[in-house]
């Protein structure tokens, strides 16, 4: 059997389709309906949240979180390391990203580097907690603070994270977090916009369906809802959430104890409760990812590259900025298979042949 780098967790079929009776019962499938009201109000005490927006993937997420700000053009301050979609809705919302450099240690975004990009056209940071790892949230709220900026988290590998005793998602004007199924813990297709404001909440949540409340037009907006059958799934999957977190806890720490430092691995972070989203690995170079993925796709094991490339470097951007840091470890990171279901002797299997092409080259 092949390994990939992830594995869609899916809970018992019985338990998705109990659910399924009621919408059966009811023929209610969208438009805010019950399990969308109960999905959201669980989460919100779960993780201890003021306002939590569900909608239909974490890219328009992010794009209903630029907008309920009323950023609608001007500049973001942004990462260059993360998944395309972080710096594609800037784009798809007629804003222009900008980008700052990263830590080379936990590959967030660096604050140090944001002061000195910023002009009048400024409007806001946005920045990922990649793989689950904290941003600096104390430093760019300051900057943010000094400059009147606003402050929007891609939290898409966040949730379940917590940094200071708080939800990693209950930061900045607004989070977004992805339930996409490739994610910790997902609702087939889903995401989510998290405030503590509740005037940016009820924007979001007028948005998200077309701008109408009852027969009334409001303002601008979008269809960016979810369904009573994504909602079911997320209603089942966060019964296994702390499961699920054990489960990858014990492999990365099968991973931390069979690879024994011969991979670089992101700093720990000092008041992070992790969630073990993600075990990414750096290699010394290129060439050393390429070979050792050359011999792991032998043996059917396919980890990948994330994130490739650095997206200060994508195509179709109007102009060019080097993020050196970015770019080198964009080079040379990826992410080993993690997901609930990989077997110890697969994890010993991938670690030996890690060490096998490290002992040869
Ligand atoms: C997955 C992901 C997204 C996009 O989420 P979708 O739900 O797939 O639209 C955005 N940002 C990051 C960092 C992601 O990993």
């Amino acid at each position: 059997m092949s390994i990939y780098v992830t594995k869609t967790f899916l809970p018992p079929y019985e338990e998705y389709c109990r659910l399924l009776t009621k919408i059966w019962d009811t023929s209610v499938v969208t438009n805010q309906g019950p399990y969308v009201h109960e999905l959201e109000q669980k989460i919100q005490k779960l993780l201890n949240l003021e306002h939590f927006q569900y909608v239909g993937n974490g890219t328009v997420a992010l794009q209903l979180a630029l907008s309920a700000l009323d950023i609608h053009d001007g500049e973001i301050i942004t990462t260059p390391f993360s998944y395309v979609a972080t710096t594609g809705s800037i784009l798809w919302e007629r804003c222009t990203p900008v980008f700052a450099d990263i830590e080379p240690d936990n590959f967030t975004i660096d604050t140090a580097g944001i002061e000195g990009l910023l002009t009048p056209e400024t409007r806001a940071i946005l920045a990922v907690h990649v793989f689950g790892y904290a941003c600096n949230t104390e430093e760019i709220e300051k900057i943010a603070k000094r400059h009147n900026l606003k402050v929007i988290y891609d939290g898409a590998h966040a949730f379940a994270s917590k940094y200071n005793g708080k939800s990693l998602l209950s930061f900045g004007d607004i989070t977004t977090c992805s339930f996409h199924a490739t994610k910790l813990f997902h609702t087939v297709e889903g995401g989510a916009c998290i405030t503590k404001d509740r005037a940016i909440a009820d924007v979001i949540d007028l948005q998200k369906r077309f701008g109408q409340k009852k027969e009334e037009q409001l303002m601008l907006g979008i269809n960016a809802k979810q369904s009573e059958f994504h909602a079911a799934m997320g209603l089942v999957n966060l019964n296994y959430l702390s499961q699920n977190i054990a489960a990858r806890k014990h492999i990365c720490e099968l991973y931390d104890s069979r690879l024994d430092g011969i991979l670089g691995r992101p700093a720990e972070q000092k008041n992070l409760e992790y969630n073990y989203a993600y075990y990414p690995v750096l290699f010394k170079s290129e060439k050393d990812l390429l070979g050792t993925f050359e011999l792991l796709n032998k043996h059917d094991i396919y980890p990948r590259r994330y994130f490739h490339p650095s997206l200060n470097t994508l195509p179709y951007l109007k102009t060019r900025c080097s993020c050196p840091i970015s770019e080198d470890i964009c080079s040379r990171i990826a992410c080993l298979p993690l997901y609930t279901g990989l077997k110890d002797e697969e994890v010993k299997k991938i670690c030996s042949l890690i060490h096998k092409y490290h002992s040869k080259n």
